[in-house]
């Protein structure tokens, strides 16, 4: 019979390190397994290399939830100023890009580095390359059966993602032990995402692929004003991937092209001021020209503002203004950044993040039904569930 490990932790991602850590200080025997062969993969490719460790504004209105409540103890408990003591401790450098969110300097390898050091000093063991096969539940007691042999323990952490980017490690095998052990999963869905359309619009939009552009997109009451990119596939930049988060298939979303100005009010100006200016002259003091070039296209409506009625005018202040486009899904796992939904926030406890009808079993990280927006916010829900996990476990 092995001995036990006082807590074993699936998955040696973000929040995965981050219990490691936390428990192990305590003086826990920990150990943490995780079935690829380099632990914490996502945060190497995570912010294009330098990681956006977190934001100086993550608040719960920053996460998506069943329920929104859920995330505010942790969040409350372990601020992002915690997460940039730690960073400032190993003296890694870092920058505010935008809206808040932080980044390495110089690479993420400077967090992970941070991070397994911490775990060394905490006394963790990590083994990687383990394959988990089979997880039984006796006598308090959790035995794991592993290509790397059997463990025992007596809490079991499950930290082991969503199934985002499957090419980088990530599994639904989470999800899987939740069930196992009659947990409900909210049904997930990749999020952060971009999306792609069909027919026509598809090849139209392809056509203004590189196209970038400062929008307001709207799904039902959610709103976000950040860039819009269009790609050969479809419809990209942050503005897109926060909205994916919420869409939802065969609804449409709302852009503004121009979130600064009422076009039809523009236009009336310059019809009296300039009648015989061009249209498309004066979308292109606005917009970029492929993007005005297509909406004129797309209104059919052309030629100098003296010769356009009011009518016409209000159809392209309407395509600008508020562009209703129906995406037809979106890139999927393979490029979603997070999974939206995943291990029911009613089946834990939003303090310690234990299964309360599972005495010993936990949860933590995008495994669970809290997904964060773009910026940084989802490693501090990793590093901050991860956290008091760790701490009151
Ligand atoms: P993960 O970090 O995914 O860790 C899960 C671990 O579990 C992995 O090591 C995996 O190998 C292991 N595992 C999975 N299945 C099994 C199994 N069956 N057995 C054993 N082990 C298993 N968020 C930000 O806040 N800022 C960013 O800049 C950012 N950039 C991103 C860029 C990309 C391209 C992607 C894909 C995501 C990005 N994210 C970013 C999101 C962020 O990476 C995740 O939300 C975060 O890593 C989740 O942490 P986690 O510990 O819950 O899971």
């Amino acid at each position: 019979q092995p001995e036990p490990f006082d807590v074993l932790i699936i998955g040696a991602g973000a929040a995965g390190l981050m219990c490691a850590i936390e428990a192990g200080k305590r003086g826990l025997k920990v150990l943490v397994l995780d079935h690829a062969k380099k632990p914490a993969e996502k945060i190497r490719i995570s912010g294009g290399g330098r990681c956006n460790f977190t934001n100086i504004h993550a608040a719960p209105e920053n996460y998506i939830s069943q329920n929104p409540r859920f995330c505010v103890s942790a969040l409350r408990r372990y601020r992002p100023q915690d997460f940039i003591n730690l960073v400032d401790r190993y003296q890694i450098k870092w920058h505010e890009k935008t809206l808040g969110q932080l980044f390495c300097d110089n690479s993420s390898q400077d967090i992970i580095g941070m991070l397994f050091r911490e775990c060394e000093r905490a006394g963790v063991a990590i083994i990687t390359s383990s394959e988990i096969d089979e997880i039984s539940h006796k006598d308090e007691l959790f035995r794991l059966t592993t290509s790397r042999g059997p463990y025992a323990c007596r809490k079991l952490v499950v930290a082991c993602g969503g199934p985002s980017i499957p090419k980088m490690g990530a599994s639904n095998f989470g999800y899987r032990i939740a069930r196992q052990f009659g947990l409900k999963v909210i049904e997930p869905r990749p999020g952060l995402v971009p999306l792609t359309f069909s027919g026509p619009l598809k090849e139209k939009l392809a056509a203004l692929s590189g196209v970038s552009q400062e929008v307001e997109v709207r799904f039902g009451k959610v709103k976000f004003r950040e860039a819009l990119l269009f790609t050969h596939r479809g419809l990209s930049g942050p503005a897109i991937l926060q909205i994916s988060s919420y869409w939802r298939e065969g609804e449409p979303l709302r852009l503004n092209l121009l979130p600064d100005h009422d076009l039809f009010a523009l236009l009336k100006d310059a019809k009296e001021a300039t009648p015989k200016q061009e249209l498309i002259t004066v979308l292109t003091d606005h917009l970029p020209r492929r993007l005005a070039q297509f909406i004129v296209e797309e209104t059919g409506v052309d030629g100098r503002l003296a010769d356009l009625s009011h009518k016409k005018l209000q159809a392209v202040a309407a395509m600008v203004n508020d562009w209703q486009v129906l995406p037809n899904g979106t890139e999927g796992y393979r490029t979603a950044e997070v999974t939206v939904g995943g291990v029911d926030t009613d089946e834990l406890s939003s303090k310690t993040f234990e299964a309360k009808k599972v005495p010993g079993l936990y949860f933590i990280g995008e495994v669970v039904d809290v997904t964060g927006h773009l910026g940084g916010y989802n490693f501090q829900w990793a590093w901050a569930s991860g956290h008091a996990c760790g701490q009151l476990i």
